[in-house]
Order: C-alpha cells, then structure tokens, then sequence
C-alpha cells in the first residue's frame, strides 16, 4: 500500500510564533515527505508491501524501521497541535497525571528536562506503559513506545530539524513555547481511547 504524507488540521502559518510557517515548510513538506517516499521505496518488493504503517513500525528493522517510525512519529506529533488548543488537561488524564507527576506544570518540567537532555536526535514521550502507569521515556532517532507495548500520549520532536529556524540552538526555548500549541483535548481522547 502506498503511503501518503498525512494531511495537517490547520494551515501552515496557524502554529506561529511557536512553530513558524517556514518551520512547517520544511519540516512537514519535506522533512516528513521524504520519510514517506523513501518509506515507499524500502517497501517495494518485501513482505511489508501491504502491511499497515503500525505493522511496519513493530516489525521492521533497519532503514525500513527508521522511516516507517519517522512518519509515524511525526503524524502523532503534528496532530497534537492546535492554533485554538485546549491549554491543560482534565478529568481522568489530569488525575493520572497528578499521580504520576504531581501536577501538571511538574510533569512539563520533567518532560522538558527529559527532551532538553535527550543527547543527538530523538523524541521525548509521555506513555501509559505495560503497567499502566503514565511514564516519561527518551527515544533515540525515530524510536517510538509502540515497540515496547507502551501507548503514546505525547511527544516532542527534538531532532534540530524541529526547532533551528525559529530557535536556532536554544532547544530549551523551543520546548518552553512547545506547550503554547499543545492541544489537551488530543492527549486527553488518546488517553481515553486506552480505557
Ligand atoms: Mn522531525
């Protein structure tokens, strides 16, 4: 099956100043773009010609691996924005959060600080894990909680092709603003989609 480069809910220029038109230019039009095609191209003639992208990100290893997780990675990412966004989370995410973090602005502390250490190229996650506690985990490259049985709430990208147009090297400063376009009302549908 051919993939396609997933189409976003707002327009380009909708996420800035977080996230600048100019930023989602290149990183959703051609970063993500290329991961499709050459998703495409490494399927072509293997026993991952017709599996789903999730099939692909469990079982594939190496170059197929890679960019089958980048596009999965990022359509997740970009979903959770919003220009309009439900600014905190509610109801039953707010009480696991609470019990897991302690509070909301504790929990972005320690997601930030998580996604700022990240060394090299890679993405931060909160995942309600085989326990069904909600934990923070760093991902290398196009690393995903799919692979460990985890379900993804929430990621940050911090591969620089993320931030360094608008934030240049301050990874932290782009990670601040990160939170001004997350969109509860999506981490609070996936974390009740779980239940
Ligand atoms: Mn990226």
């Amino acid at each position: 099956m051919k993939h396609e480069l997933p189409q976003l809910n707002y327009a380009v220029e909708a996420l800035a100043p977080t996230i600048s038109k100019e930023t989602m230019e290149y990183h959703w039009g051609k970063h993500l773009q290329a991961y499709v095609n050459n998703l495409n191209n490494l399927i072509a003639g293997t026993k991952f010609e017709n599996a789903s992208l999730e099939q692909i990100v469990k079982d594939a290893d190496g170059a197929l691996f890679n960019n089958a997780g980048q596009v999965w990675n990022h359509t997740f990412y970009f979903d959770t924005f919003s220009p309009v966004p439900k600014k905190a989370p509610e109801g039953k995410l707010l009480e696991a959060i609470n019990k897991s973090f302690g509070s909301p602005e504790a929990f972005k502390e320690q997601f930030n600080k998580a996604a700022v250490g990240l060394f090299g190229s890679g993405w931060a996650w909160l995942v309600k894990n085989d326990e069904g506690a909600l934990v923070i985990t760093q991902e290398p490259n196009a690393g995903n909680p799919l692979r460990s049985g985890g379900v993804a709430l929430l990621t940050a990208d911090v591969w620089e092709h993320a931030y360094y147009i608008d934030y240049r090297n301050r990874r932290a400063d782009y990670l601040t603003a990160f939170w001004h376009v997350v969109d509860w009302a999506v981490v609070e549908k996936r974390f009740e989609g779980m239940n």
